[in-house]
């Protein structure tokens, strides 16, 4: 969903006007990092956000389009922004708060990932929450992101409330609805867009839209896109688990990644702590889509992250009556890659070809929404003046690079 950057029409260059206004509103300071684990800190404020649907406002610096653009929040910005990930070293609780981005002039959503503070989790890297926001009928810029491209990564919508319209360069329209994953593999590459379908549920749009890294040996694959049967359920101690990718506990959702991975929204059951079991050798991170949850003394709310490291057979959590988490993770990702704009990609020089490419339109890399209902397209921002760094993961004991 993520299409910072200008359009060729007009409505989308008040967008990409509004581009880079919105400042990181967690704490930019470097937590110590341990090498004994179980290591426990608390990054940013706990409870900035409240599970009220309002967006958390009151700690965001708002600046005027047009300022600085260094602390823009677009994926590329933030990118450049994340030193590389350090290796997994046991478990922690690390709590960071959500960065605020424009995805159109009426539309704000909360980014998890990346973020300066946590760059990938397993190949998951990308996390965007929006809504709950009502829709109105014509409100389509609810969610309206028209025709934009993809490279090395897959696309994972999870809704809560809404339906949104997807359509892409194989000639798909599809309703994503609640409880059905929609997963698109961009391969070497893809044109889609998304557009919210007013009316539709109880007038709220609630989601979220994640990225998966595709690995080496499969990021040129072809394109293609399913919209998934309703997700398995987990029916575990104090806790429903819908498993939407990979498997949790012995269930196995239809959507499979190329590198091992689970996602999964968790609510609870009954009364008491729940109890989930994890695979030891996947990283982990809970993401509130509402309500918090409690992980050995250590909450998370709406508008936060908490990294959970790796190595744990299992998961105790406190989860609040109305809680909705979602459960990410993977093993730790292993490849540099470059994120910029829409892309996934190994260099600088790709990310160029990719974007020249796009721009030029037509070319059959991506192919053209050519059902969307109007001529609107998005174009590819300029690049920056410097070239565009590879992140990875670096040993826990090495100094991190700020630079
Ligand atoms: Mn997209």
């Amino acid at each position: 969903m993520e299409a910072d950057g200008p359009t060729t029409r007009s409505r989308s260059e008040a967008y990409a006007e509004c581009q880079g206004v919105l400042a990181h509103t967690s704490a930019t300071t470097a937590a110590p990092r341990s090498s004994a684990p179980p290591t426990v800190s608390v990054r940013g404020s706990e409870a900035t956000y409240r599970a009220s649907g309002q967006l958390p406002r009151a700690s965001t610096r708002r600046r005027r389009c047009g300022s600085i653009p260094s602390m823009s929040n677009s994926v590329a910005d933030v990118y450049a922004r994340c030193t590389d990930d350090p290796e997994g070293h046991g478990r922690e609780t690390t709590v960071f708060d959500a960065i605020l981005a424009k995805i159109s002039p009426r539309s704000e959503v909360l980014r998890l990932l990346p973020h300066r503070e946590r760059r990938m989790v397993g190949a998951w890297c990308f996390v965007d929450l929006y809504g709950p926001r009502p829709v109105k009928p014509g409100d389509g810029d609810a969610m309206h992101v028209a025709p934009h491209p993809h490279t090395g990564l897959q696309t994972v919508s999870w809704l809560v409330a809404g339906e949104v319209t997807h359509r892409d360069s194989m000639g798909t329209t599809a309703q994503v609805v609640p409880g059905r994953v929609a997963v698109m593999t961009a391969g070497d590459g893809i044109a889609h867009s998304e557009d919210v379908r007013p009316g539709a549920d109880d007038g709220v749009l609630h989601g979220a839209q994640l990225w998966i890294a595709l690995p080496e040996s499969e990021r040129h694959r072809a394109r293609d896109f399913v919209l998934h049967a309703p997700a398995p359920f987990l029916e575990a101690d104090g806790a429903l688990a819908r498993v939407f990718v990979g498997s949790l506990g012995g269930v196995t959702a239809g959507a499979q990644a190329y590198t091992p991975l689970v996602g999964a929204e968790v609510t609870r059951r009954g009364e008491g702590s729940a109890r989930l079991p994890l695979e030891p050798a996947y990283e982990h991170v809970l993401v509130p889509l509402a309500g918090s949850a409690t992980v050995e003394g250590t909450s998370v709310g709406h508008g936060q992250a908490m990294y959970l490291g790796v190595d744990r057979l299992g998961l105790e959590l406190d989860l609040s009556p109305d809680a909705r988490v979602l459960l990410l993770g993977g093993e730790p990702f292993a490849e540099e890659i470059v994120m910029w704009w829409n892309f996934v990609a190994r260099t600088h020089d790709e990310v160029e070809q990719a974007r020249a490419q796009w721009n030029a339109g037509g070319d059959p890399r991506f192919g053209e929404v050519e059902h969307y209902p109007t001529d609107e397209r998005l174009a590819a921002p300029a690049l920056p003046n410097v070239r565009l760094q590879p992140r990875g993961r670096v040993p826990s004991s090495a100094p991190r690079s700020d630079s």
